[in-house]
């Protein structure tokens, strides 16, 4: 392979190479027709493959056929801490972006969930480190069995959308190393990732781009990362800079091809030798790597012909055109179950009181669904995730498909995000609450609330943590006159729940779920699936409960310092004894779990123990593993250093195996559990 790429490089014009290595359109670089090298073809997004756009505007085509299926969002995924699962989204994803021609695509965003408030955070998985990894790990994997590039981003410490072009974040180095750098590195070393996408804004004084730091010294020579770094859209501003750096490919917003920094501007600075050819070679090189491990490049065999005595007679090599590049397929009945599958293990079960769910279908006759997200459709919302999806089933018409024509169900909106919506608003809310009163008329009131893509959006943090479009005081009042209101939100990160949680006695927490999003809810509602989602985010009685706003660095200035270090999420409510709302790793089933014997085998260095289902329905739970190491003043309380998900059916008891070896030298306990604060378990070591 090295052979053949030195062989394509002395072949190559200065102005082929520079065409190499910044976009020729908005989404693919431009080839080298004569040496048959084609374009680059890159596409977002994290939640399925973008539509078509122009080529140098961000007008879309319109075109009837790049439909797809639209899975459901990073956060969903980390909900189910299912690696099977992701391992399996992944591919469906790599498989759609084959099939419609990509090479590279841009997802999964790993950057960590610092704050509740940042847009973008249902592109992320979650606010530890370690869970983040392990999901991210066979996702990429998945993605790439299908000869296409996965494109990690944003690194690093992108964690937030307030003045993400330019904001200076100011991270410590252990902070950086333990909390916001190890998915990064799992991502590459056991995903094995392809491509890494630089962050828009600056790491401690200097550019995702061109940040030495992180890009040479981590990336590149702690983790040996030898594949291809491609900038953020407009994320580039030096050419020497940029040529100097490790960043691979300039990729834009604009059309002006020509003068991106790499571009024009570029060929000039080394045709005026201020600039050496050989940093380009560096990059391009490093493409047509990939163009090789992505089976794009026309293969060149080596044949050994055998005689008919078995005996070799000759080695040839010879040229074809058939490289056995993997050709992908979208909107496959396989991937819209994927995405069901996905989204059933995503929901989560916050509260549960008196088994409130699951309701019994043979007892409905009429039912009340409150809230625009009842009807609100998601998938075409919140950025470079939009998705232009095949369908997608709304959780009314989830409900609607599965209890059919027998049992009737009334819809009213109660609130309305539209801005022109306030005088409706009060309409909305009356009728709401008056028809929830009916207690005699409904045999069970839902409300569908939370929030959508006006606020979990790029390019802009939310306000606040509170529920939107007065939904507060609605369900303050619903819960008033219909206690046993069954309560579900959509959302990508947390909101402020006092005003009503404790009257709820259902609660369930839904994610942007994906195109199948609407059946798996009025499964998990009709107890035809057992939820078994866990929270990958500590869910704060108030924003202030939240380490960076409690400090008031959140979202700062022209910098960001990341004050509150490694005490992100549980780190930091566990050392500071700050209840949360719902804890990191939350999450009930119908049914209920015991664990017994924890057990700690010196030799193959495992921790052990027993899990039985003690309920009378089938179901899935999350064992979570959690270490302490010696408790000084800056110690961490607990960290997850491990996870399985196992299914039972009733009276069914497994043993759960932890292999620790990789973190023996720094526990003094592990303590195994249902959640970070429903340990049930735990072995000291000494
Ligand atoms: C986003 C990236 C995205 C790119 C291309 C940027 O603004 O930050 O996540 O992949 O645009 O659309």
């Amino acid at each position: 392979m090295e052979m053949r790429i030195e062989m394509l490089l002395q072949e190559m014009t200065l102005e082929e190479k520079i065409g190499m290595i910044h976009g020729a359109q908005l989404f693919q670089t431009a080839g080298v027709e004569r040496l048959g090298i084609p374009p680059l073809v890159m596409s977002d997004g994290t939640m399925g493959v973008r539509q078509e756009f122009e080529p140098d505007s961000w007008k879309a085509l319109g075109n009837a056929d790049d439909h797809v299926t639209y899975l459901p969002c990073a956060s969903a995924l980390a909900a189910t801490w299912n690696r099977k699962i992701a391992y399996e989204i992944g591919s469906v994803l790599g498989e759609e972006a084959r099939g419609r021609g990509k090479d590279v695509i841009l997802s999964p965003g790993i950057n960590i969930k610092r704050s509740p408030l940042c847009g973008r955070n249902f592109e992320y998985f979650s606010e530890d480190p370690y869970l983040t990894g392990e999901l991210a790990a066979p996702y990429i994997r998945g993605i790439q069995n299908w000869d296409v590039a996965a494109c990690v981003k944003h690194f690093a410490a992108n964690n937030q959308e307030t003045n993400r072009f330019e904001v200076n974040a100011e991270i410590d180095e252990r902070t950086l190393r333990e909390i916001y750098l190890p998915a990064f590195r799992a991502a590459v070393q056991a995903g094995g990732v392809y491509t890494v996408m630089s962050a828009y804004n600056r790491i401690n004084g200097e550019y995702g781009y061109q940040n030495e730091f992180l890009l040479n010294q981590i990336l590149r020579k702690e983790w040996g990362f030898d594949g291809v770094i491609i900038s953020d859209w407009g994320g580039v501003h030096d050419t020497a800079a940029a040529a100097a750096s490790q960043l691979d490919i300039e990729m834009s917003v604009t059309n002006d091809f020509d003068e991106y920094h790499m571009a024009e501007p570029l060929k000039k600075k080394i045709e005026d030798g201020e600039i050496s050819e050989a940093l380009i070679d560096e990059k391009v090189r490093r493409i047509l790597r990939l163009m090789e491990r992505l089976h794009m490049l026309d293969l060149e065999e080596e044949i050994e012909t055998v005689g008919e005595a078995g005996q070799r007679t000759a080695k040839i090599r010879r040229q074809t055109k058939e490289n056995g590049r993997k050709a992908g397929i979208y909107n496959t009945p396989l991937h819209r179950q994927k995405a069901l599958e996905t989204a059933r293990e995503s929901f989560v079960l916050l509260k549960n009181v008196n088994g409130r769910l699951p309701l019994d279908k043979t007892r409905l006759k009429r039912i009340l669904v409150i809230g625009e997200n009842g009807v609100c459709l998601h998938a075409d919302g919140g950025g470079s995730a939009e998705v232009k999806a095949l369908y997608e089933i709304s959780p009314l018409m989830g409900l609607k498909m599965h209890l059919g024509g027998n049992v009737k169900v009334d819809y009213v909106r109660g609130y309305c995000s539209a801005p022109s919506g306030a005088e409706v608003l009060e309409e909305n809310f009356r009728e709401a609450v008056a028809l929830a009163a009916q207690s005699e008329r409904f045999d069970a009131v839902i409300y569908v609330g939370g929030l959508n893509h006006d606020l979990d959006v790029e390019n802009q943090d939310r306000p606040d943590m509170k529920l939107p479009y007065g939904q507060d005081e609605l369900l303050r009042e619903i819960l008033m006159v219909r206690p046993d209101t069954i309560v579900v939100l959509t959302g990508g990160s947390p909101v402020e729940m006092g005003a009503w949680v404790e009257k709820a006695e259902a609660l369930l927490w839904g994610w942007y779920a994906g195109m199948e999003g609407g059946n798996a809810l009025a499964e998990i509602l009709l107890g035809e699936e057992n939820p078994s989602g866990k929270l990958p985010e500590t869910f704060y009685k108030i924003l202030e409960d939240c380490p960076g706003h409690a400090l008031g660095e959140f979202p700062g200035g022209d910098s960001v310092a990341y004050r509150e270090g490694r005490y992100v999420g549980y780190r930091y409510s566990d050392k500071f004894s700050v209840d949360p709302q719902f804890c990191f790793g939350h999450g009930l089933s119908y049914t209920e779990f015991a664990y017994r014997n924890i057990c700690f085998e010196p030799e193959t260095k495992r921790i052990a123990c027993n899990i039985k289902n003690t309920g009378d329905r089938a179901g899935k739970e999350v064992i979570q593993l959690y270490m302490s190491g010696p408790q000084t003043k800056e110690a961490l309380v607990q960290e997850l250093v491990g996870f399985e998900k196992i299914f039972l059916k009733p009276g069914e008891e497994r043993t759960v195996e932890f292999d620790v070896s990789g973190t023996l030298d720094r526990a003094i306990q592990y303590a195994v559990g249902s959640s970070s604060r429903d340990i049930r378990l735990r072995k000291m070591l000494i």
